[in-house]
């Protein structure tokens, strides 16, 4: 459920699971509107789903109108949904996402991510926020284009968020472990994210949430520089295993010959 949708590769990940497991189901895009979103959602099973998820512009929306999980409540926005005896349950399944491509893409990242530095303070900077402190990581220093967002997240979020300016973000990229872009930055038609990763730790790990492209200037950069990376489309990939698990109770694997699928989808977007 999204205004609008048609962009959405939820498809190509959940029909590939859907023929893996032989279930008898279909993954359906419905557009939305904002204002019709309550009404949609009060019908669901009417309308013959057992859930589904919801994207940009729905999901403050579906964290009020559902009954949201600890997840969802402490990151402000829920993104899949379901029912359970008629009730509509949530959760944000971006945390698991993010942290599962994390691990899989660099497997031990948390042995030297004390210091993490993330750019960005939306819906998705608050999944990794989150995601981050819940892996034990000690200090985020937390830079984003509207300043007071990012003081705002150390409201949140506590005091091992740091909010930081540009001008002090040499000092916190200095021996840091891990680095993630949260922000738009990267993603076509933005700016890329300039930063210098010659003093990042040399173990360091560098992270994007975006997957359009599916490498971003910080990822070309970072592998230039012999650092570890962990993209978005690997998020993307496993946080649908969340969904999958809440609709049909089967907890499915992401596969190199799914996520091929999907990058062969986007590049011929
Ligand atoms: P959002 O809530 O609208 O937040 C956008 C963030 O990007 C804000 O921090 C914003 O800064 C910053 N930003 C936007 N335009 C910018 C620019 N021109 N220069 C610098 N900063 C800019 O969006 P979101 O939901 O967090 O999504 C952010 C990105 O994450 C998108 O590319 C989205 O596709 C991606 N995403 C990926 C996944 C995945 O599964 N891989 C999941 C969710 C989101 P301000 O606060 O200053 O506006």
């Amino acid at each position: 459920m999204g205004w609008p949708v048609k962009q959405s590769r939820a498809p190509i990940i959940h029909g590939y699971w859907i023929e893996k497991h032989g279930i008898d189901a279909d993954f359906r895009l419905e557009a939305v509107r904002p204002e019709e979103f309550a009404d949609f959602l009060a019908h669901l099973g009417e309308r013959g789903y057992v859930g589904g998820s919801a994207t940009m512009p729905h999901k403050q929306m579906a964290l009020q109108l559902t009954e949201p999980d600890a997840r969802a409540t402490a990151i402000g926005a829920a993104n899949v949904i379901w029912l359970d005896n008629g009730k509509l349950r949530s959760t944000n399944s971006d945390v698991v996402g993010f942290i599962a491509a994390l691990d899989e893409s660099a497997p031990g990242w948390d042995r030297h991510a004390a210091k993490a530095v993330v750019f960005g303070a939306g819906g998705a900077a608050r999944a990794v926020v989150h995601g981050l402190l819940e892996r034990g990581v000690a200090t985020i220093h937390l830079n984003n284009r509207t300043a007071e967002k990012a003081e705002a997240f150390r409201e949140r979020f506590g005091p091992k968020i740091i909010p930081t300016t540009d001008k002090a973000l040499p000092a916190a990229l200095s021996g840091a472990g891990l680095v993630v872009n949260a922000a738009s930055y990267g993603m076509v038609g933005y700016p890329d994210l300039d930063i210098d990763l010659s003093t990042v730790r040399d173990d360091a790990v560098v992270a994007d949430v975006v997957y359009v492209p599916l490498e971003t200037g910080l990822l070309k950069k970072a592998r230039a520089r012999g650092l570890r990376v962990s993209d978005g489309l690997g998020m993307l990939l496993h946080q649908g295993t969340v969904c999958f698990e809440k609709w049909f109770g089967v907890t499915p694997v992401v596969t190199s010959e799914q996520r091929a699928r999907v990058e062969q989808a986007l590049r011929n977007a």
